[in-house]
């Protein structure tokens, strides 16, 4: 896999020898993009961040990796981190950052003793005053969101934030703070070191009804049908989940689909950070959902009344659809809710918490139909 590839610290060196400003046109002209999901330029951000006037700059790995399906950034943690923590210092080197925070999600807590050590034996052998601190959250799915790591490592309640301004330039403690995480700063070293380094490449998390979960990594542009099979079904796939916030879509009219960003999205779903959870035609689409329902339920931060309300709304009126104590209308009450929580929370948890049902109605409505029948 090219993801745990080792650079024993020659990328940094490197890094020093081409100065700040080289690594970033490197970054940039590698084509570096951030594999959170929103794909933003990661040299680009670390100019912006390297031109804001200020006396102090932060780095923060965002290691906050709870979208279901998803434990990519852990497989790195535990197999590589060495490149990862390399990538960090010349994040840290190019933005001008004397300070980096690993932001460990709350339920990888095991993982914490063993990066210590790693960050520990790297900046000595890197020969760097450069301090980084992992900071464990409280295991939050909103806290993934940047604005709400900060206010977390802040001390304060992990809550988002209206944005203008951008961490760019108002970042931790009102500093410019690049925000990249675990994958994205893996591959720094390897983009900086090696001339073969691909951009395209991704990790994808399969899991679901397969024989094989695990971390694949290969290209975009390959067909869903190619990923999902190299996980081996188990029967036949009825729908394939992009996550929780990506949505949802039917196997087989999708299964020549390019797994690209901008091919997912006229399938209605959101390619995100490359997370595929199976679910075989053995299962109903309305259990899957009211599932996917409880978990943003709970994780609503509550500081939005659509969301808050709305997905408690939600999870109780499919529980009334799955024991079959609803009424044919309730499918398009439920639609129009789902809509309403989309176009007015405040966030994006919010805004995606109801895309998976969204699309469920769309493509499986029967599934909803058959269960008020019986
Ligand atoms: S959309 Fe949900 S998670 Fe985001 S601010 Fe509103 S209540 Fe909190």
């Amino acid at each position: 896999m090219q993801i745990l590839k080792k650079t024993n610290l020659k990328a940094f060196e490197k890094a020093k020898k081409l100065g700040p400003e080289g690594v970033i046109s490197l970054i940039k002209e590698k084509g570096l993009a951030g594999r959170g999901g929103a794909g933003f330029p990661t040299g680009t951000k670390w100019e912006m961040v390297r031109n804001a006037e200020a006396d102090e700059r932060y780095v923060i790995c965002n290691a906050d990796e709870g979208e279901p399906g998803t434990f990519k950034d852990r497989m790195i943690i535990e197999k590589n981190p060495e490149t990862l923590i390399e990538g960090i210092l010349i994040a840290s080197y190019a933005v001008g950052a004397k300070k980096a925070f690993i932001y460990l999600r709350g339920e990888y807590t095991c993982l914490k003793s063993k990066l210590n050590k790693k960050i520990k034996e790297v900046l000595s052998k890197a020969k760097s005053d450069l301090k980084i601190e992992i900071f464990v959250g409280a295991g939050a799915y909103v806290c993934g969101e940047e604005t709400a790591i900060l206010a977390s490592i802040e001390g304060k309640r992990g809550h988002p934030k209206v944005r203008p301004p951008y961490p760019t330039t108002y970042g931790l403690f009102g500093k410019p703070t690049v925000i990249n995480n675990v994958e994205t700063l893996t591959n720094v070293p390897l983009a900086v070191m090696f001339d073969d380094w691909n951009k395209d490449t991704r990790l994808h998390c399969i899991s679901g009804d397969v024989e094989k979960p695990g971390v694949y990594e290969a290209p975009l542009g390959e067909k869903l049908s190619q990923a999902i099979e190299r996980a081996k079904p188990k029967g036949k796939p009825k729908a394939v989940y992009f996550g929780c916030f990506g949505g949802c879509m039917p196997y087989e009219k999708f299964r020549d689909l390019e797994l690209r960003p901008e091919k997912v999205c006229e399938g209605e779903c959101m390619l995100g950070s490359c997370t595929m959870i199976v679910v075989s035609e053995k299962r109903s689409i309305v259990d899957v959902a009211t599932n996917i329902a409880k978990f943003y339920e709970f994780e609503s931060c509550g500081k939005c009344t659509p969301c808050r309300e709305g997905t408690m709304r939600v999870l109780a009126m499919l529980q009334n659809i799955s024991v079959g104590d609803a009424k044919p209308e309730d499918i398009d009450t439920l639609q129009e809710l789902a809509e309403v929580i989309k176009e007015t929370s405040f966030c994006g948890l919010g805004q995606t918490a109801t895309s998976h049902l969204i699309n469920a109605l769309k493509f499986f409505r029967k599934d909803f139909e058959d269960r008020i029948k019986k």
